[in-house]
């Protein structure tokens, strides 16, 4: 029986994850949940499922509410809240694997403090290796914490390697959608509404990385979480455009061979095998990869110039400072002011830029130095979405 916690539990990660759970009752348990104060009635139907050891939600005020949904159901479950309510979640004695599906910076100091622990990290919050790779890393390696990654590219590069060394890589292919726009032109989309940036064609996801999938900022980002899961350095990090997301990614090896990991554009796939990992365990849930049914599978070079973001963040990979915290803070405030209609879908590189531009970044940076980053770039990004308009 693998015993896990799940912060972010009502996101898509989150659900997604418990959908594997409800599938697999004998061999996981739910000892934690941690979700938005958004979506507390689907909260409840979850501690009723799983009956977790302890639930935490944002605020004291969510937790009265949580509670009152709970009636008579919430058994021996401890409601918390707050960023100590998280990190307790995180935290929760006996657990095997913490699965971070919480979106953003939120998800540093939870995953910092379990893998103090030692506990097995089933990483989707990739921005925790963004914002803090260079501290999460080393301490992973010192508490032996093992980190599985979630996200599909990073799991199939995951795979694909195990069995083979670091120095056996030539190269990895990083592959990606190229999003809603890959067919648009630059005008078309500088003019792009919510909508049409929050239509993916191939994955179910939240709104924050549909947005930076539509900037491709989430591959620029994952450029970033490559290089401090596989200790590469950027230039062996290629993008490839990969339209149908049936290559999830793939590894050169020194001697020419490519292994790559194929399936289904499922969240489901990946986040399984974290789970069990190091074990393959068979899997309902996730539907079979015909080839003949797909029949053709096309790639292409990214765009660099058309897609800014991407540029930016593959530059800002090479720099291992508060730079690419900085980068990811900025990013998600100006991401959510395009999606509260404060600005336009152009500017948002133009934002990140500025905001970098203004950074006096620090080497070799302490958690306390990611965390005043991240405080600082919040603020000048937020003061730029609030005057520029
Ligand atoms: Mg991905």
């Amino acid at each position: 029986m693998k015993k896990i916690s799940l912060i972010g539990s009502t996101g898509s990660i989150g659900k997604q994850t418990l959908d594997i759970a409800r599938a697999h009752p004998d061999d996981i348990s739910v000892r934690g949940l941690a979700a938005g104060g958004r979506s507390l009635e689907e909260l409840t139907q979850q501690v009723k499922t799983f009956n977790p050891e302890v639930v935490s939600v944002p605020t004291e005020k969510d937790a009265a509410a949580l509670k009152d949904l709970l009636g008579g159901h919430a058994g021996k479950t401890r409601i918390t809240s707050g960023e100590a309510g998280l990190i307790e979640v995180a935290t929760v004695d006996g657990i095997d694997t913490l699965v971070t599906g919480v979106v953003g910076f939120l998800g540093v100091k939870p995953t910092y403090e379990a893998i103090k622990k030692g506990t097995t990290i089933a990483l989707a919050n990739k921005e925790t290796l963004v914002a803090a790779g260079c501290v999460i890393m080393p301490l992973a390696k010192k508490h032996n914490s093992k980190i599985v990654p979630v996200d599909s590219e990073h799991s199939a590069i995951f795979q694909s390697l195990s069995g083979f060394a670091t120095r056996d890589i030539e190269s990895i292919w990083l592959t990606g959608s190229g999003g809603p726009f890959r067919t648009w032109t630059i005008e078309a989309m500088n003019n792009a509404t919510i909508d049409d940036a929050l239509k993916h064609p191939n994955w179910s996801m939240g709104p924050k990385i549909t947005i930076d999938s539509a900037t491709m900022m989430n591959k620029g980002l994952e450029i970033i979480e490559a290089h401090w899961l596989f200790d590469l350095p950027p230039e062996q990090i290629e993008v490839l455009i990969h339209p149908q997301s049936i290559l999830h990614s793939a590894v050169q090896f020194v001697d020419g061979s490519v292994i790559g990991q194929l399936g289904v554009p499922d969240m489901r796939l990946p986040i399984h095998y974290a789970l069990f990992h190091p074990d393959r365990v068979s899997s309902a849930r996730v539907p079979r990869l015909d080839l003949t049914e797909i029949s053709k599978l096309t790639f292409e070079k990214p765009d660099y110039e058309k897609f800014r973001c991407l540029k930016i963040a593959k530059e800002i990979a090479a720099e291992d400072n508060t730079l690419a915290c900085v980068l990811n803070a900025a990013n998600e405030v100006i991401v959510e002011a395009f999606l509260n209609g404060a600005i336009k879908f152009h500017t948002i590189p133009e934002y990140i830029y500025l905001v970098l531009e203004r950074h006096k970044a620090t080497s070799n940076p302490t958690l306390d130095d990611i965390l005043e980053s991240d405080r600082w770039a919040r603020q000048e990004a937020e003061a730029l979405v609030g005057t520029r308009v």
